[in-house]
């Protein structure tokens, strides 16, 4: 058994799926003679196809946006005509009668070996564009040979290092029960992913990529953060029966979606979803959500090839908004940078401490054109055509640190209302939030509420910048904790000064759909959560189940406790009091 860190509830088996092979058909990797020049001239082909893709990406995102973003595409174009590679590649298929596919599979497999030695940064992020350029060789030599992959019929348990975006999206209609990464952490956007889908998940499972292999059976403990490979009969049987339970109640509670989210003692409560496109936006209504209180569209730029225009996201945006609950959406402004990279923003920019860099608003802030075009987007997408329901639009800006950025956003904001006036294009009234996730933004929460009309807790990025931890480095889990006193001080401050100015607020880190953290918030005097739509049944019926005096009792003896460890298993001792019927679902 393996152990790591359990960021997505409930219990699963499957076969594994290990993510950083290239997919080589089992039945077909060896040529005959007569194959060999046919083989060789599919490659050329699929390579001159990739070259043109490349190159018109190039052009198009130093248009739109300049020539260093541009310019990760010139790597990749530099790897398709590596003179080495390419000998290394025709030496496989023309001597070693080696199908392309296989060729590449090994390609990969050599310059792993020769890079997992290295301890140079530069040289390893260079393999993951090694891996792009293998993707893209791939879906023009074998476009259906994913598809035909045995493995991903059944249950599947995706292995990875970390889950990239665009990974997540090709599993997208794939049946994915379980996600295991060697990365990674509670926050880190595998997890996110993988709740917003109701998938069980664990991360920072070290080495767990080369103790598995596809087509092994795997036990995903997602509540214990346990790892279990090709398990022994009695334990496989111990785990179909926690994975038929954890089923079971999901199956159970998400009936309660249509009843209405208030506590024990009647207090109503909002619980909104986070979502990252159109399908969560969907499973937000499914789940009972009363609207989206997050929109993380940085996923529209992560998995697109380069950066979607006004209209594109305009459309989105719409289709978004029309799927949402209520028609309720707050669209946060790409948050690029941290743990997040798209290949034409800032990518060839490699920074030391990418979390307290250049990332979220101080990266669109340099990117003039392309930040307006999606607040324009944001402000149409708001306009309520004649006839139409009506909507709510949202804008929300990540990061923001003072008052004086406060100021520039409202300027540019300013500056997209004037331009569609005068190109005579509808937009609608948008209400103009800030996510308070740096310390010195709660510091100075009374200066920046009177320039604001709502705030949403960023509790994720808030932690980590407060207890100065990583939030995705497994090393300093222990220290990247919201249920520490230093974080329920913090909060405690915020809501109130909020509450003072009555200026709603809303938070949507990853605690709000944590049962102990949820708790402690109500009790802080929070009363709208917005967390990831699977677990709006489960905070749903929690809430049903407590006062809030309990809550602000239990935030009290919280408080008083000497360790962030102690809070937790205080929480857990009292939430199995208050509602045992949520035992499966309850992470330890
Ligand atoms: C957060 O920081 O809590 C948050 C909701 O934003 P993200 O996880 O996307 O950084
Ligand atoms: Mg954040």
């Amino acid at each position: 058994m393996r152990k790591g860190i359990a960021v997505s509830p409930g219990v699963t088996i499957g076969v594994a799926y290990c993510i950083h092979e290239v997919f080589v058909d089992p039945n077909k990797s060896l040529l005959s003679s007569h194959e060999v020049a046919g083989e060789l001239a599919k490659f050329d082909n699929a390579r001159k196809r990739s070259i043109e893709d490349l190159r018109a990406l190039q052009s198009k995102v130093s248009q739109q946006i300049d020539q260093e973003a541009a310019s990760i595409f010139s790597v990749h174009i530099a790897i398709l005509n590596d003179p080495i590679l390419l000998s290394k590649i025709r030496a496989w298929i023309s001597e070693d009668h080696l199908t392309a596919q296989a060729s590449l599979a090994k390609l990969v497999e050599y310059y792993r070996g020769l890079l997992d030695r290295s301890r140079d940064e530069y040289l390893k992020e260079r393999m993951a564009d090694l891996r792009d350029v293998v993707e893209r060789l791939t879906s023009y030599l074998s476009p259906a040979l994913k598809k035909k992959s045995k493995v991903l019929s059944g249950p599947t348990i995706v292995i990875a290092d970390e889950l990239l975006p665009s990974q997540v999206v090709m599993l997208g209609n794939k049946p994915v029960h379980g996600i295991v990464t060697q990365a990674g952490s509670q926050t880190s956007h595998a997890a996110i992913v993988a709740r917003s889908r109701g998938i069980p998940a664990v991360s920072g499972v070290t080495g767990i990529l080369r103790q598995t292999k596809t087509g092994d059976t795997v036990v995903v403990d997602g509540r214990e953060g346990h790892v279990i490979v090709n398990p022994d009969p009695e334990v496989l049987s111990a785990y179909r029966k926690l994975e038929r339970e954890f089923f079971h109640l999901r199956d159970e509670l998400a009936h309660n979606r249509d009843q209405a989210a208030v506590t024990k003692d009647g207090t109503a409560i909002e619980l909104l979803a986070n979502v990252n496109g159109l399908a969560d936006a969907q499973s937000a209504a499914a789940m009972g959500a009363s609207g989206v209180g997050l929109y993380r569209t940085e996923y529209l730029y992560l998995t697109h090839a380069s950066v979607p225009g006004e209209e594109e996201q305009l459309e989105i945006y719409n289709d978004v908004i029309d799927a949402s609950p209520n028609r309720f959406v707050t669209i946060r402004t790409l948050d690029i940078g941290g743990d997040k990279t798209v290949p034409f923003l800032g990518r060839s920019h490699k920074e030391a401490n990418p979390f307290m860099g250049w990332r979220s608003i101080r990266l669109s802030f340099e990117h003039p054109g392309f930040f307006l075009t999606q607040i324009r987007a944001i402000l149409r997408s708001a306009h309520v055509g004649s006839g139409e329901p009506g909507k709510s639009v949202q804008m929300l800006f990540p990061m923001v640190t003072n008052v004086e950025e406060v100021r520039r956003l409202r300027a540019i904001v300013r500056k997209a209302q004037q331009q569609l006036r005068s190109e005579s294009i509808p937009y609608g009234d948008v209400a103009f939030g800030m996510m308070l996730e740096v310390p010195a933004a709660a510091i100075t929460m009374d200066r920046l509420l009177k320039n604001v009309d709502f705030v949403s807790i960023g509790s994720n990025d808030l932690v980590q910048y407060l207890m100065a931890a990583d939030r995705d480095n497994p090393k300093v889990s222990h220290l990247c904790q919201p249920l520490s006193l230093a974080v329920i001080r913090v909060l405690e401050s915020v809501v109130a000064t909020c509450n003072q100015f009555k200026k709603p607020v809303t938070l949507c880190g990853e605690m709000a759909g944590q049962p102990q953290a949820f708790v402690i918030l109500l009790g802080l005097g929070l009363r709208r959560f917005s967390m990831s739509p699977a677990f709006i049944p489960t905070i749903k019926e929690l809430a049903s189940h407590i006062t809030v005096a309990k809550a602000c009792e239990l935030v009290e003896l919280s408080k008083k406790q000497n360790s962030s460890r102690r809070i937790h298993s205080l929480m857990n001792k009292e939430l199995m009091k208050i509602a045992p019927n949520l035992e499966p679902i309850l992470m330890s």
